[in-house]
């Protein structure tokens, strides 16, 4: 799941004006239900022969973090094409969007307090940071810098030296646990949410002045303090964890210098400005940088401001690869049976590039083993789809959900930018009209509660008869509200029924989603299992019903 940091606020920014130019759509088809014993079958296969932690291990365990562009990415699109090749899947390959940008593998890293005494630290490189120039011991400097003129009171006192960035953060003694699942009231809270197309229009699409306001103030300090921290020649950059404690670290892409333009009043041109940290001209502005756990940040302040001396050693070796700029997509494919029906697609997938500091179990190893063992139930049970089955493996995800907006747009269609502040206009593929629906799984380990609607009313009764049958695996919530931050809203902003299902958190914003922790033995294996019984249902039945799933129209 992508998260929602500053930059991702400027990506977001381009995806929600089209979603609001759909409303409802008034026809609703026959309800159609497979029959209780294929049903049975679908159940029996995903809890007695199931793979799915066989599939998590692999991604996790043995390829470990896939960053998009990096090996570990490529070497998990070649496995898991060959993985569902070996079940029976055909037409499985990799398929190009970008170009991206660069890949970037870890080699070697290390980072203590060496005087005055030696102190073991967590911390972890961010993707994409520089290496340091072998192994630099430096002066480590808190960098308290809130205003303008805070900056010139560190004039010249930075060169060479380990820079901390951030704030310190209190940590409070958590008394509630980490994980939790969806209560009755939250259930029934999703139930009766109003659909998101009586909300006043634009309600949600565009951002009030003021937010916009405050994200512009808070990006043009930022890179104000990350210039200057860069042009006085600091060593290595230092953040606070933003979240997390107990060894818990969330860590992501580097931060980069970047400029600032004069006209901050366009949000879109200040967005397409930006520089990435995959990008190879962001190199040259960005210091080597590393994320240290809270207790660990917090306690080196404090020693500072008790007026002690320290020195840090930091070790960061990293190799970027240049050689192929663009990223893949996994796709792989049960062919329809019908003469007539097997043109027409259902899609069903997640992510599987994820952040490097863990292994991405919950963002979202769990995701594509749930597709992909959805498929191998339907394709190990002979059930003869009549519209053709397709699985979709994304990367670029967390980067701004770039392989599936790529995907739909080479081969749905796209939404043509409009004016500023404009619905944009749609243009469509002949393949427009041949998907029924895509189904996302990218909310971590917890297991299917129901499903986000986004809207789409008329498909309400259908998949509410579609749950009936996984009542006492505890999904039964349908909503018409919208969810966000995952890939079928590549779909769902060209007007594609692309739907997330209502899943339990569990411990993702707590403790895995990002951080070092999202880890295999995070999953929880019957969560895992329920999942992907219910996604394998749900796709059989949208490939054996007569009309496709209705859409929202435009409005
Ligand atoms: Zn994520």
């Amino acid at each position: 799941m992508l998260r929602r940091k500053i930059t991702s606020v400027f990506l977001l920014y381009a995806f929600l004006i089209p979603t609001a130019a759909f409303g409802q759509t008034s026809s609703a088809p026959a309800v159609y239900q497979a029959p209780k014993d294929v049903i049975d079958k679908i159940k029996e296969e995903g809890s007695k022969n199931s793979q799915v932690m066989q599939t998590l291990s692999y991604l996790t365990d043995v390829i470990g973090p896939r960053l998009t562009n990096s090996p570990q990415m490529k070497r998990s699109n070649e496995w898991t094409r060959d993985q569902m090749t070996k079940w029976g899947l055909q037409n499985a390959k990799l398929e190009a969007w970008g170009p991206f940008g660069r890949g970037w593998t870890l080699k070697n890293f290390d980072a203590e307090i060496v005087a005055p005494y030696n102190i073991p630290l967590i911390a972890y490189p961010k993707a994409w940071s520089p290496s340091t120039k072998g192994a630099v011991t430096g002066e480590v400097v808190y960098f308290d810098a809130k205003t303008d003129a805070d900056l010139e009171k560190y004039k010249g006192k930075l060169k060479d030296k380990i820079v901390l960035v951030s704030e310190t953060r209190e940590l409070k003694a958590n008394f509630t646990g980490m994980g939790n699942r969806h209560t009755d009231e939250d259930l029934t809270k999703l139930a009766n949410a109003p659909d998101p197309a009586t909300a006043p229009r634009n309600n949600n699409a565009q951002m009030s002045p003021e937010r916009m306001k405050a994200f512009v103030d808070r990006f043009v300090s930022g890179a104000k303090r990350m210039n200057f921290v860069m042009q006085e020649g600091a060593a290595v950059v230092v953040d606070n964890s933003s979240n997390g404690s107990g060894g818990t670290i969330f860590v992501s892409g580097a931060s980069v210098a970047q400029n600032i333009p004069a006209d901050l009043t366009d949000f879109t041109a200040l967005r397409r400005a930006l520089l990435q940290p995959q990008q190879k001209e962001a190199e040259a502005k960005m210091l080597p940088q590393m994320t240290m756990a809270t207790e660990d940040y917090n306690r080196l302040v404090r020693m500072i401001r008790q007026g002690e001396n320290l020195k840090m050693t930091v070790n960061i070796q990293a190799e970027y690869s240049d050689a192929d700029p663009m990223g893949y997509n996994t796709v792989a494919e049960i062919p329809g049976t019908d003469p007539k029906l097997k043109a027409e697609v259902v899609m069903l997938g997640g992510h599987m590039d994820s952040w490097h500091a863990g292994t991405g179990a919950t963002d979202n190893a769990a995701g594509v083993a749930v597709a992909m063992e959805a498929a191998r139930i339907i394709q190990s049970l002979g059930l003869k789809p009549r519209r053709t089955i397709r699985v979709a493996l994304w990367s670029g995800e967390e980067q701004g959900l770039f392989g599936s907006a790529a995907y739909v747009k080479q081969h749905f269609g796209e939404m043509k930018p409009g004016a500023q502040n404009q619905p944009g206009a749609l243009s469509k593929t002949a393949d427009y009209e041949n998907l029924s629906a895509y189904y996302n799984l990218d909310n971590g380990t917890g297991k299917i509660r129901g499903v986000y609607m986004q809207g789409n009313s008329a498909a309400a009764p259908i998949f509410k008869s579609w749950l009936e049958p996984f009542k006492e695996m505890g999904a039964t919530t349908i909503t018409l509200s919208n969810t966000g931050g995952t890939d079928h809203q590549s779909f769902d902003r060209i007007g594609l029924p692309g739907f997330q299902f209502i899943q339990d958190e569990i411990e993702y914003d707590t403790r895995t989603h990002h951080s070092n922790q999202d880890v295999y033995d995070r999953i929880q294996a019957d969560d895992m299992k329920q999942a992907a019984t219910i996604m394998a249902a749900f796709v059989y039945q949208t490939a054996m019903m007569d009309e496709k799933i209705p859409r929202k129209v435009m409005q």
